[in-house]
């Protein structure tokens, strides 16, 4: 079994990532991964901040300049400043966003990018890629929990596969809240994405248990303490040395079920994994076919095992 949303997961995105043509040269920047495999799964909200604070397509490209410490964005001479536009317009709309389970922003824009924008010096002297889109930055800063990321860096596996895995988790999440929290649910949320957790950040795993396992704290705070937690946790990329000794935990509880030419066959795929001779998926599958010969409900609530739509082919190229 592998996991699959009900709904479609809502996500926020740059519209010009969809392939609308929206940029200042009329241009676009269509992601095929995004449009072609990943709609099927979401439902994007697109939205090009620079033409809804009222800038035409086309127009005369905007950049960040800097000026004694302070930040605008305007035209490279200087005019047309768009600063105060930009930041409303990304305050207002992050207050809407409650409701979505990540974010794709385009990278390097002056509105948009989420890093290393370019930031201009005043008259012209030189740049530095120090910068965070006007319109991005508010929207990360009203929403810390939001799952968020550029279209190009979604196309190395591993961070796509990261974020993949943030926006499926916090999209269940905010599923949990809308049913209704209770400790008991705070806890099962947790026990299943335990191995998770474990792949990402193994201190973070040993912290988010601590941190439930407390009584003076109410509801409310602890489920915001937890979330804040794990969110960040996931935001730590899984290596092949995390998922070995994820695999490996995981092996552990087919001790008894498996006879020794299984139990080898099993540790030598974990070892194969972890020298780089296969893809996760191996000795993922072959835990699975042992979980299907031999049912464990602990593991098979794993969140893991299944983080995300297996039509999204992720974890098949590391
Ligand atoms: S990067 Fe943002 S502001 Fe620029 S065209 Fe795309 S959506 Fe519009």
């Amino acid at each position: 079994m592998t996991y699959q949303p009900e709904n479609k997961l809502k996500i926020g995105i740059s519209a010009c990532v969809v392939g609308q043509e929206v940029r200042f040269d009329r241009g676009h920047k269509r992601s095929s991964f995004c449009m072609e495999q990943l709609s099927d799964f979401v439902e994007f909200k697109p939205v090009c901040p620079e033409v809804a604070i009222g800038l035409p397509i086309p127009r005369a490209s905007i950049r960040q300049i800097i000026n004694n410490g302070v930040i605008t964005v305007s035209r490279p001479d200087g005019s047309g400043d768009v600063t105060d536009k930009l930041t409303r317009f990304g305050q207002e709309s992050a207050k809407g966003y409650g409701d979505l389970a990540g974010f794709i922003f385009c990278a390097k824009s002056p509105s948009c990018g989420m890093e290393r924008v370019k930031v201009h010096h005043h008259h012209g002297k030189g740049s530095e890629a120090t910068g965070v889109g006007l319109f991005a930055e508010q929207v990360m800063q009203l929403n810390p929990l939001l799952p968020c990321e550029e279209n190009g860096r979604l196309n190395d596996p591993i961070i796509r596969e990261n974020f993949m895995t943030r926006i499926f988790t916090y999209q269940k999440w905010l599923d949990l809240q809308a049913e209704g929290l209770t400790k008991h649910k705070l806890i099962a949320f947790h026990s299943a994405h335990k191995y998770l957790v474990m792949s990402h950040h193994i201190e973070s795993y040993r912290a988010l248990g601590r941190l439930l396992a407390r009584a003076d704290i109410e509801l409310d705070s602890l489920a915001q303490q937890y979330i804040a937690g794990l969110m960040q946790a996931l935001k730590n990329k899984a290596s092949r040395r995390s998922h070995t000794n994820t695999l490996q935990h995981l092996q552990g509880y087919f001790k008894r079920q498996l006879d020794e030419a299984q139990r080898k066959e099993l540790s030598d795929e974990i070892i194969a994994y972890h020298k780089g001779l296969s893809p996760l998926l191996v000795p993922l599958t072959l835990i699975k076919h042992h979980l299907n010969n031999h049912p464990n409900g602990y593991l098979q609530q794993q969140v893991y095992l299944n983080p995300h739509p297996k039509e999204l082919k992720l974890r098949y190229g590391y």
